[in-house]
């Protein structure tokens, strides 16, 4: 809690609203069932509530500067982060939360460019018009329910970052669909807070991933600062990778490197191509991670076991697991597994499917799940090659009705909100396309090159190359748009992007 010398009215109203705050009275009164949940030690709870309560109070302090007027504009948000020495994108991610919790009304106007095709670089960010509700905190009913209600509407992901912070352990993905036990949440709101499909600040997310001020559109597969096509040579990760084992060769580098103590990522699970989480522990785990799983798996959903000891920590995952990690992070609450990850290392997804509807695959493509050696998506279709050397095909059209529903409400092919994005679309056969997005990410691919683990060359010199993967990213934004519109149409439940 920040010490105040001259404690004002102003700032004793921030700090009163605060105390009523939801989520801040949950922590509060919850703190026995807390601690016997046995994830958070003492000193982590306190850590946590202090830093929570330091959150709100700014948000707090945020809504009562915008009270002041009727209306505001982005002058008012450049003029209040300038006040209080805070960088802008925290108080715009403040705004998002005032305007999610439905005390202020803000809309964002935009200008057209004329004569330009592309309808992502067609409208330019120009202000906000902000309304001030002036209702009371506490009269306005909290948004900070348990994720069941994400969960009940068929628009969960999976990711599992949810279950990953719960503080009771109250949480369970499995499959991808979640159940909440009732009987123990202590309805603290933790998990909305986090999950990327309660609402995610997009802009934000890309000026964070930009490190910029300013609020711009991205081009369709998010802000990158370069884009090339390679491969590992690491013969052990060769041998077994899917397309051009980068993503083994990042960790094997990272874990030699002494840059990261555990690994979070998928392995297959004792039944035939159901994945699971696994921890990675060291360079001979990542060869069980490797080849492209199509089955959903809640990866985050194991940071609660990562809180005790302090660890330096790598998380590969999906577009939408990047998106609640960079969520969680410009949040910046004080859970010790989150505040442990170091690299993000997305990678492309198209879509995903249930366990029972990977079975179904199998069942039209005439193969026993146990003779499958590896899966694919390329060129529109969906390919098996079986242990007998055979090699099993279908339309992606004629699979797609299989996919999971969430996965229609997902913009993101090539995992944006992550340090460096790993995928094949664009690169040829046996290579992968890779998307440097931040110094992280930069410093870490430098690092595979300068240790001559990986070929590499621009994306340019690389058959197909970029236009493929724009085309396949802008493809996938209007699937998503257009399910999003047909949600909001019914009128029901659709993510806040
Ligand atoms: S999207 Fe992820 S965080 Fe949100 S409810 Fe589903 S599993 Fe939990
Ligand atoms: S389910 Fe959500 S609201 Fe309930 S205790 Fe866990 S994190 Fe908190
Ligand atoms: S399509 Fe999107 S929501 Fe579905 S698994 Fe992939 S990243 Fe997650």
């Amino acid at each position: 809690m920040s010490s105040e010398s001259n404690i004002s009215w102003e700032t004793l109203k921030d700090v009163a609203v605060t105390l009523d705050s939801y989520r801040i009275r949950a922590l509060i009164d919850a703190k026995q069932e807390i601690l016997d949940a046995g994830i958070y030690s003492e000193k982590q709870y306190y850590k946590l509530l202090f830093k929570m309560f330091d959150e709100e109070h700014l948000k707090y302090r945020l809504f009562n500067y915008l009270n002041q007027h009727n209306s505001n504009n982005f002058d008012s948000i450049k003029q209040f982060s300038k006040k209080n020495s805070i960088d802008i994108r925290k108080t715009l991610s403040l705004l998002e939360l005032l305007k999610n919790e439905n005390l202020i009304i803000v809309n964002k106007i935009n200008d057209t460019i004329e004569g330009n095709n592309d309808a992502i670089k067609a409208t330019v960010f120009k202000d906000f018009d902000i309304q001030s509700r002036f209702v009371k905190p506490s009269e306005v009913k909290s948004i900070y329910e348990p994720v069941k209600a994400v969960f009940e509407s068929n628009i969960c992901s999976g990711c599992g970052l949810c279950a990953g912070v719960c503080p009771v352990n109250c949480l369970n993905i499995y499959n991808g669909f979640g159940k909440l036990d009732e009987d123990v949440c202590i309805k603290c709101g933790m998990c909305y807070f986090v999950c990327p499909r309660t609402y995610l600040p997009i802009d934000i997310l890309n000026m964070t991933q930009e490190n910029s001020s300013e609020i711009k559109s991205v081009s369709t597969i998010g802000h990158y600062i370069e884009v090339y096509s390679a491969r590992t040579k690491i013969e052990s990760i060769a041998k077994v990778c899917q397309d051009g084992g980068i993503t083994s060769t990042c960790l094997h580098y990272l874990f030699d490197t002494n840059q990261i103590d555990l690994a979070l990522g998928a392995k297959m699970s004792g039944t035939p191509w159901r994945p699971e989480p696994i921890v990675i522990q060291n360079k001979d785990d990542i060869l069980l991670t490797t080849g492209t799983k199509y089955v959903n798996n809640p990866t985050l959903s194991v940071l609660n076991d990562l809180n005790k000891n302090p660890t330096k920590l790598a998380v590969v995952g999906v577009p939408c697991m990047m998106q609640g990690l960079l969520k969680s992070k410009i949040y910046n609450i004080d859970i010790p597994a989150l505040n442990q990850i170091k690299f993000r290392i997305g990678i492309f997804c198209m879509e995903s499917f249930s366990y029972e509807s990977f079975l179904k695959i199998c069942e039209v493509l005439k193969v026993n799940v146990k003779d499958v050696r590896k899966t694919d998506i390329n060129k529109g279709k969906f390919f098996i090659y079986t242990n007998s050397g055979d090699e099993l095909t279908v339309p992606i059209k004629e699979i797609t009705h299989l996919a999971r529903e969430d996965c229609d409400i997902c913009f993101d092919l090539t995992s944006e909100a992550a340090d460096i994005s790993i995928g094949s679309i664009g690169s040829p056969s046996g290579w992968n396309t890779v998307i440097i997005r931040t110094q992280i990410g930069k410093d870490l691919y430098s690092g595979l090159i300068e240790n001559d683990l990986i070929e590499s060359k621009k994306i340019k010199d690389a058959k197909p190359g970029l236009p493929l993967l724009e085309k396949t990213a802008k493809s996938k934004r209007n699937k998503c748009t257009k399910h999003i519109d047909k949600k909001k149409n019914e009128k029901i439940r659709y993510p806040q992007y």
